[in-house]
């Protein structure tokens, strides 16, 4: 069997978890246990996973995971959006249609049934890499916003929105696509913004009482046909002026630039004095009731145009409240694709946009035309389809969200926000400026709003359930509850008895998703699980969905329940490519996270999202990163584990928590070291501070392979089963467990894997988290231990500058510290292979201080005395040197006179005594004596020579618990050195018997340059 690779692994993993219903267990344990309420917000299926995507899934399920080991019970429902524009876009790029007339021909409920169809392709590829990831949620029975019991939950909610007249109809202009055929939330619109070159006109509008002209300022021309009134600020000047003999009246602050030098003014008005003037209007394809007059408006400005503003109702938002708050007559001239109806003779069927310069010339040939201007500006395009956005009046469903304020910002006041800025900020701000909901949209795919109208008195009823529609329905209900067939559902007015319709729009896919804690588990016609699943201890998206699914629970839940709907909301920043950029397809900057796991597995790409940095922050992120997470940690853990399984499998060590044979301060010092970093792993995941969390296990996995396990190999590798290995064997499985467990919810693969080989086939995920046991902690022990590797780095810094290979001994390190760490002197031997340790408060004997005159200084302190005062300092005796360093000055007697001569006199220069080499690092300073005697040379060779065998038998796959004979050909200079350090390599290679020959008749001897002269030697294992 070749050996499982990482993908097998995984796969053999997550097979394993399947087949034993871990996953199940890990619930079905916690029964009786607090609950810990996740919601999962649904992804849209309308395209493939990205990195986003694995951040927000990861970190889900790092809590989820992690709150089981806490002991509650954490159900995980998945849910999956199954509604919306993108789906019914999605399908209509597959049928190659577009618009609603195409799917109307090809028929509404085919339409819809492919639309059905489609979400659950999605569904399969999100399910497979949900399962790769490792994300533990339950898809067996997920909530699915299509379903009739999820359908009917929402019926609920708004059935009580309509109760509390919160729910009413409203005519109101915004962003719309014609070619889409459905308006665009702002946050759509934003996303579009083009550079484009548009039409300005200025229009004459002739008063009917006089022969004064209005001239009217518009950078839409094509809405001039639908002009119903001019408006005019009340509080600005106006003029009436001459121009050519004709009288125009524009703001006072406009006159010049709109008329030029040569108008003349005849009168000064206020604004006031034209309210409800009539004239005629530039056309009069339509007949307007109530219109065609002057009304005042204050946002009426005088920074451009002609302070006179035209105003058409259907197309602009204050256009729609002036002519509202005026109670004038509303016309519409274009219909849903965005073309001119047939009333618009000369252009009718014609797309509005692209007919200003028809306009123009209208205007042109009625001399109706005063000014005509290209300018550039940027205008809103449609996100999806490109196509440039009219502002549309339409009919639309609206929630009154505004009249909920402040119970919003109440509730949020009770929540706990990650970051902690946008709970006043980004949110806060939104809050603030909360405007009412338009929930309703002209499309088929969606859940159909439960409003049915009376065609004769206008009664509305909301039915709350499927129940209380039966009741009203004059027919059978359909078995779906979707367009085309709840259409044909008619109802008994309760109040006159004629024939109620439905009104014809589904809703917002936003209010499906913001309705899931009460929707997934169909309230309130089911109670029971709804109880002990509201509210949410925490809800983990995308900072993108702020103003999507974070404000739609909220908004729903105060429609509802009047409260919030969780307690902490963890938001997570953008992920961006390594360089900063917005990562996308388009790009080709875009990592695909299903890649990035068949190469490095599931475990890294988890690790290095959260290992890198914050999942608050915008994140940089690349390859390189999860390449990192795979060498760093899990392969570390990895080796150390394949180490503890060698060892124990060769001793045939059983873990027997009872039998802790005889540790050592090394065993010490890791078992507290494991407890400190419990302890702070968990402060840190209690407070969601994923990174941190992290970095602390990443610290401790470092310590464990690359100081515990490297210091203790002697320990593991001695033969014979003595205390002190069961110590060394005992305190590793204790380490590589809890890590395991330290790990399960962040890189639940492996930790099963380790996990499992060390426990009888247990899995780690069913085991509790650990906790800290404070009598483990030895604070001092740690402080010291690190103080001792901040030693050995020093020492290695040396070796490394001077060249000197650690297979080289070297007879004697000195240590200036501020303690004495004596009791660790054989790890620092060990470690850096020195015969010698000495501890010294001071550096002083082994660093020679120089003093040397500084003449720039001296020559103005002595004058005449300064080649004296020289002479004296280069032979100063040793005392009087020391006395002055010490006290920073000193009184010398010259041939004629005594001097006092001072430190700043002088030029002190520290020299290291020779074959001494000074490293320092704060207040540690360590001396490593290099001078080699030819025993120390000796002993390289042969340890060099060790080092070579152990290779050898490596490559020839020798067992490394067996032993060999070696018979060497050499020298009698060679085999003098081989047999003084002969304990050395009867220690460090197993080795049975040493034969010295002169010569060797084995063709399959090694040559080795041994002491600069070669040698032959050959192996046999016993
Ligand atoms: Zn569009
Ligand atoms: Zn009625």
């Amino acid at each position: 069997m070749g050996k499982e690779t990482l993908q097998q692994r995984e796969e053999r993993i997550r097979l394993h978890w399947q087949a034993e219903h871990v996953f199940e267990k890990s619930i079905e344990n916690r029964k009786n246990r607090d609950s810990f309420v996740f919601y999962e917000g649904p992804p849209t299926a309308n395209g493939l996973p990205h990195v986003g995507h694995a951040l927000g899934r990861t970190v889900k399920d790092v809590v989820a995971r992690y709150k089981t080991m806490q002991g509650f019970l954490v159900e995980r429902k998945a849910g999956w959006d199954t509604h919306g524009l993108p789906v019914e876009l999605g399908v209509e790029k597959q049928l190659a249609i577009s618009g609603k007339q195409e799917i109307e021909a090809y028929g509404i409920e085919p339409f819809v049934q492919k639309c059905r169809e489609s979400v659950f392709t999605y569904e399969k590829i999100w399910r497979s890499f949900t399962e790769q990831l490792g994300y533990w949620v339950d898809m067996d029975e997920p909530y699915v916003t299509l379903d009739n019991r999820y359908i009917e939950s929402v019926w609920h909610i708004l059935s009580k929105v309509h109760q509390d007249n919160l729910l009413y109809k409203g005519h109101r202009v915004s962003p719309y696509c014609p070619s889409c055929q459905t308006s665009l939330s702002s946050h759509e619109v934003a996303q579009g913004y083009k550079d484009v070159k548009d039409l300005s006109a200025t229009v004459k509008f002739q008063c009917v009482d006089s022969n004064e002209i209005f001239l009217g300022w518009t950078t839409t021309p094509w809405t001039l046909p639908a002009n119903v009134v001019l408006a005019m600020n009340p509080s600005l000047t106006y003029v009436k002026a001459r121009l050519d003999g004709d009288i125009f009246i524009v703001a006072k602050s406009l006159a010049l630039t709109v008329l030029g030098e040569n108008a003349t003014i005849v009168s000064e008005h206020k604004g006031t004095e034209f309210e409800g003037v009539a004239y005629k209007p530039p056309f009069d394809y339509v007949s307007v009731e109530h219109g065609h007059i002057v009304v005042m408006a204050d946002y009426v400005t005088e920074t451009s145009g002609t302070g006179v503003v035209h105003i058409a109702p259907a197309h602009g938002e204050d256009d729609y409240q002036t002519v509202k708050l005026n109670d004038l007559s509303f016309i519409n001239i274009v219909d849903l694709q965005g073309c001119y109806t047939n009333e618009i003779t000369d252009l009718a069927g014609r797309f509005v946009k692209d007919c200003d310069v028809d306009i123009i010339k209208l205007l042109a040939a009625k001399d109706l035309l005063f000014h005509k201007e290209k300018y550039d500006h940027s205008y809103p395009h449609c996100w999806r389809c490109d196509s440039p956005l009219l502002y549309y009046a339409t009919d639309s469903w609206f929630i009154q969200m505004s009249a909920l304020k402040e119970q919003l910002l109440a509730n949020n006041a009770t929540v706990t926000w990650y970051p902690d800025h946008i709970k006043e900020g980004r949110f806060g701000k939104f809050l603030e400026n909360v405007v009412d909901w338009n929930i309703s949209r002209n499309r088929y795919w969606g859940t159909p709003l439960n409003v049915w109208i009376c065609t004769a008195c206008g009664h509305e009823e909301a039915p709350e359930s499927v129940a209380a529609l039966e009741k009203l329905a004059q027919q059978p209900l359909p078995e779906d509850l979707h367009k085309p067939y709840i259409d044909n559902v008619l109802c008994h007015c309760p109040k006159c008895h004629e024939t109620m319709q439905r009104t014809p729009e589904v809703i917002d896919v936003w209010f499906d998703s913001g309705s899931m804690p009460f929707a997934q588990h169909h309230y309130p016609f089911e109670q029971e699980e709804f109880q002990q699943q509201f509210p949410a201890d925490v809800v983990i998206e995308g900072i993108d969905q702020t103003r999507g699914f974070f404000y739609s629970l909220l908004a729903v839940s105060a429609l509802y329940k009047g409260q919030a709907p969780y307690k902490n909301v963890l938001s997570l920043g953008h992920v961006l490519d390594e360089h900063g950029q917005k990562m996308s397809k388009s790009k080709g900057n875009a990592l695909d996270p299903i890649d990035l796991m068949n190469i490095y597995g599931a475990d890294a790409l988890r690790w290095a999202l959260l290992v890198d940095s914050s999942p608050w922050n915008p994140k940089r992120f690349s390859t390189k990163i999860v390449q990192e997470a795979k060498s760093k940690l899990l392969d570390t853990l990895e080796n150390t584990f394949n180490f503890y399984q060698l060892y124990t499998s060769i001793d045939q060590f059983i873990f027997d928590a009872s039998q802790k044979g005889t540790p050592t301060l090394l065993d010490e010092w890791i078992m507290s070291r494991l407890h400190t970093t419990i302890a702070k792993v968990t402060i840190s995941m209690d407070d969601y501070q994923f990174t941190q969390g992290c970095r602390e296990i990443a610290k401790l996995m470092d310590d464990v392979s690359n100081w515990y396990v490297r210091r203790s190999r002697q320990r593991f590798w001695a033969s014979g089963f003595s205390d002190d290995k069961r110590a060394a064997f005992n305190t590793l499985h204790t380490v590589l467990s809890e890590v395991c467990k330290l790990l399960a919810p962040f890189t639940p693969f492996i930790a099963e894997h380790i996990y499992m080989q060390m426990h009888n086939n247990a899995s780690v995920h069913l085991q509790d988290y650990p906790a800290v046991t404070e009598a483990y902690i030895n604070v001092v022990l740690e402080k010291e231990m690190a103080t001792i590797v901040q030693i050995v780095e020093l020492g290695r810094s040396i070796r490394n500058a001077k060249n000197l290979k650690v297979k080289q001994p070297l007879a004697e390190i000195i240590i200036c510290s501020p303690e004495n760490l004596s009791k660790y002197n054989t790890i620092i031997q060990d470690e850096l292979n020195i015969k010698k340790v000495q501890w010294l408060y001071s550096t002083e004997a082994f660093v020679e201080k120089t003093l040397k005159l500084n003449f720039k200084t001296a020559g103005a302190a002595f004058g005449m005395q300064v080649n004296a005062v020289k002479s004296y300092v280069e032979t100063m005796p040793v005392e009087e040197k020391n006395s002055l360093l010490c006290n920073g000055h000193l009184t010398v007697q010259l041939a004629d006179e005594a001097v006092k001569l001072e430190q700043s006199h002088l030029l002190i220069e520290s020299v290291v005594k020779d074959d001494y080499v000074l490293a320092e690092d704060g207040t540690l300073q360590v001396l490593l004596y290099t001078h080699l005697t030819k025993d120390l040379i000796a002993e390289g060779y042969v340890r060099d020579f060790i080092r070579y065998i152990q290779d050898q038998r490596k490559k020839l796959n020798y067992p490394i618990e067996q032993y060999i004979y070696l018979t060497i050909a050499c020298s009698s200079e060679q085999q003098e050195m081989l047999q003084q350090f002969e304990a050395l390599l009867r220690a460090n290679i197993l080795v049975m018997d040493i034969q010295f020959e002169r010569a060797l008749n084995n063709s399959s001897a090694f040559n080795y340059m041994f002491a600069q002269e070669e040698l032959h030697f050959s192996m046999k294992l016993i």
